[in-house]
């Protein structure tokens, strides 16, 4: 097997996408204990440390984990997940927690906890309304408040990181505050999928049926995680349906609304539109302000005004990471007995200012430079020479270079892989236009600046 410096690169990468996709609790029970092991013959080799996160991670994420890598290097063609062999020191750790997890899981049988913890953080009274979530709001406090079911089901779409969990986690929170007596369960898709597998498994699904159809409200987090899944698909809308039959509330969340919802039965995504469906949008400056006001409040270091406005208006991408940023301040305020000041937060925060700023892709890269210069965006991977398109090809590489980490080499790889010294000649190329042709770097600044809203 041959292990390419630049894989683990791409693996950091990989991860991390998996992470925002997938979130926090799937990605570090299923994906992190993941190890990449090699590439031989155009295949990556991820190990799992047990047989059944081996075939869990295979047929649950399988496809989007050859997808990324195929994303990441067009050569590859796909993953072999393996078992951790012949290691039996290494993952001593991880099974004991696994051991202890079944046990736990074991134990609960047919009791209360089909459903996720609640974040004691999530509540109405925390949530900051802004113009980007009023409607998502105030139909989540309608939910919540009712005495006869408003809408059914509501559905809450958006981005992630906007807010969607938050709100449902309020919802049970005040259900079960003001109507003890009502059962609420809230779960992500994917612990609904993995109960159904399990009790397909134990031939224990009347059970499984059972418990979920006596719930009063019944929330499903991140439904879009059993798109493609057809079994448990089936078996969701099944209790979706003899839920809203009795009249017992669901609440569901995606990333998408449901008629986007890729891999979905039609018949589902028609009835998962049935209710109301409220989308959270991206945020706003000032929603980002209120919440990063609301937020220092809570802080036991003083954050200047100006800290705040400099972190609402750069951290744009979800409030999760905005979140994460006042928190990396206000420990580092405490930790070094200083206070906060605009020049610290920009030397602290370096790396995730950096990743806001850099959003864009080598996709979107080449897509824009072969607009603007009127040429087919397959010239980007083309070989020709013709100064028509090599020089906006070179414009494209240039602005890769300078919008995103990627390296020289992964930079010629999505060029139609080329060398890195092209890539590198293209850069110092365009560089000296630049200062010479005035319109020329005009142009390109132009081109920088659309890019990077
Ligand atoms: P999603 O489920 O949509 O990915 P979450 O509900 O997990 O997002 O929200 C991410 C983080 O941002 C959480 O810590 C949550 O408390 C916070 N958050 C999101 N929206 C708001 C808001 N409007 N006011 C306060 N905090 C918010
Ligand atoms: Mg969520």
């Amino acid at each position: 097997m041959v292990m390419d410096k630049s894989l683990s690169a791409e693996w950091t990468r990989i991860r991390g996408r998996l992470r925002a996709e997938y979130g926090e609790a799937a990605y570090r029970s299923w994906l992190k204990p993941l190890t990449l092991c090699g590439y031989s013959d155009n295949r990556v080799k991820l190990s799992a440390p047990t047989r059944f996160m081996r075939d869990w991670v295979d047929s649950q994420y399988g496809d989007r984990l050859s997808r990324l890598w195929k994303g990441e290097i067009e050569e590859i063609e796909g993953v072999d997940l393996i078992l951790e062999g012949g290691m039996p020191s290494a993952p001593a750790a991880f099974q004991v927690q696994v051991a202890a997890k079944t046990a736990a899981g074991a134990g609960s049988g047919a009791g209360n906890d089909i459903g996720a913890p609640l974040d004691p953080r999530f509540t109405f009274a925390n949530f900051i309304v802004g113009k980007p979530n009023e409607l998502a709001f105030a139909a989540a406090r309608r939910v919540a408040e009712a005495s006869a079911v408003p809408f059914n089901p509501l559905f809450l779409y958006g981005g992630v990181g906007l807010g969607k969990t938050h709100l449902m986690h309020a919802i049970a929170w005040q259900i079960r505050e003001t109507r003890p007596d009502r059962r609420v369960i809230y779960l992500s898709a994917e612990k609904f999928m993995y109960q159904f597998i399990r009790a397909l498994r134990y031939k224990d699904t009347m059970a499984f049926k059972e418990q979920f159809r006596s719930v009063d409200v019944l929330m499903i987090d991140d439904v879009q995680f059993i798109a493609g899944k057809d079994n448990t698909q089936e078996e969701f809308f099944h209790t979706f349906n003899a839920l809203v039959d009795q009249n017992h509330q669901v609440i569901i969340s995606a990333d998408k609304s449901p008629n986007d919802l890729e891999g979905m039965e039609e018949r589902m995504k028609s009835r998962l539109g049935w209710g109301l469906v409220a989308d959270i949008h991206p945020t706003t400056y000032e929603l980002r302000l209120g919440i990063m006001q609301a937020k220092a409040e809570q802080l036991e270091v003083p954050i200047p005004q100006k800290v705040l406005e400099f972190l609402a208006h750069k951290i744009t991408s979800n409030i999760r990471e905005l979140e994460g940023a006042l928190n990396r301040i206000g420990a580092y305020a405490k930790l070094v007995g200083r206070p906060v000041t605009l020049e610290n937060t920009q030397d602290v925060l370096h790396d995730i200012l950096r990743a806001n700023d850099r959003r864009v892709t080598i996709e979107e890269i080449q897509k824009r430079v072969a607009e603007h210069y009127n040429i087919r965006l397959s010239e980007m991977y083309s070989a020709r020479r013709a100064r028509a398109v090599a020089r906006p090809r070179q414009v494209a590489m240039y602005l890769a270079k300078q919008l995103t980490a990627r390296s020289l080499p992964e930079i010629g790889r999505k060029f139609g892989g080329r060398d890195h010294t092209t890539v590198m000649h293209a850069v110092r190329k365009v560089d000296e236009l630049r200062s010479t042709d005035r319109g020329f770097a005009e142009d390109i600044e132009l081109l920088r600046r659309m890019l990077e809203n």
